[in-house]
């Protein structure tokens, strides 16, 4: 691994997991009483960006929180995992981000996300974080806060050369404007079929390399597309293409394993590393976090993707 730190800003969001777990879901105007209660700080911002303090990236981060308790936890957490949270404003009328799982048993999982705070994010706020943004290797988005605010975001990064990567996650329909400014997309096979406007690839890396070559010919922008256990499919601009496999591991809950690619490819990439010799790491790095459960907690540390590549 390099000696020096790469940057990562990430602009992004935060959600407090409420998890219950519960026979069913309750009938309209139902009273159900639930087996166990957990709470995970996440969000897709916010577990990339512990994702790419852990493997060894300057970090920090751009978005909104409420002025309340899940608000500090926030705070704390990114603290702990050494994030600049001096681009974090405390939002007074949003709260902060919730998201709802109801797990059933037999692990089949529904979920209600409240953005609140996320959606108050503006351009305005990200221009306050312009210096965050220009000083850093690379800029991590996803799309979970609005798109003006992460569209104004990589517009600073490309005036400054600083790599701007996009996890289109969860999908929706990208501006022209928003895909041009990027050097990197980062979808798995559901949100590849949405950047094609297709239907998602049948299994085999051949069905999502002819998609991810329809994005390639339509936007000219990289793709690296993660497609769970079985890897990840590297199409570079100049259309070169790779296949990483994927490392066979015992995996117990897959949830965030793509937050956890994109904030050690963020961090690769910040110190230099080619895109494939990036992928290969976050694709060691994830497979870890696939051993163990939680979103950002899996994440693991530098030396514990050292290990596994050895
Ligand atoms: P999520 O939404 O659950 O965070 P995702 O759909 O965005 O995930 P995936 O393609 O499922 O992303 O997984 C991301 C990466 O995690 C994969 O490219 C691979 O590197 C690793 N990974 C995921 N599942 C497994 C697995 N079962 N075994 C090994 N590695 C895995």
């Amino acid at each position: 691994m390099s000696a020096s730190r790469g940057r990562v800003c990430v602009v992004g969001s935060f959600m407090m997991d409420l998890v219950v777990s519960a026979p069913r879901r309750p009938r309209p105007g139902e009273t159900l009483v639930g087996t166990s209660f957990a709470q995970y700080v996440g969000g897709k911002g916010f577990n990339q960006a512990v994702a790419a303090s852990r493997a060894g990236a300057a970090t920090s981060f751009v978005g909104r929180l409420g002025d309340d308790l899940f608000g500090a936890e926030f705070r704390a957490a990114l603290r702990t995992d050494g994030i600049d949270d001096g681009g974090v404003l405390d939002d007074a009328e949003g709260g902060t981000g919730v998201g709802l799982p109801v797990v059933e048993p037999g692990g089949q999982n529904s979920i209600i996300i409240v953005p609140r705070a996320n959606l108050r994010l503006t351009p305005a706020d990200v221009e306050r974080s312009r210096e965050r943004i220009e000083a850093a290797d690379v800029l991590l988005l996803q799309l979970e806060v609005p798109v003006e605010a992460s569209l104004a975001a990589a517009r600073i990064a490309r005036g400054a050369g600083t790599a701007v990567v996009l996890n289109p996650a969860p999908y929706a329909p990208l501006p022209p404007e928003l895909v041009a400014a990027c050097d990197l997309l980062v979808p798995n096979e559901h949100e590849l079929a949405g950047l094609a406007g297709a239907p998602v690839p049948a299994d085999g890396p051949e069905a999502v390399e002819v998609l991810a070559r329809d994005v390639l010919g339509r936007h000219g922008v990289s793709l690296v597309v993660t497609m769970g256990a079985t890897g990840v499919l590297v199409l570079a601009a100049d259309g070169a293409s790779s296949l990483v496999p994927g490392r066979t591991v015992e995996a117990v809950d897959t949830v965030g394993a793509g937050d956890t690619f994109c904030g050690n490819l963020g961090a690769r990439l910040a110190v230099g590393d080619a895109l494939t010799d990036a992928v290969a790491y976050a694709n060691a790095a994830a497979s870890i976090a696939v051993t163990r459960h939680g979103g950002a907690p899996s994440a693991p540390e530098a030396d514990e993707v050292e290990a596994v590549r050895r």
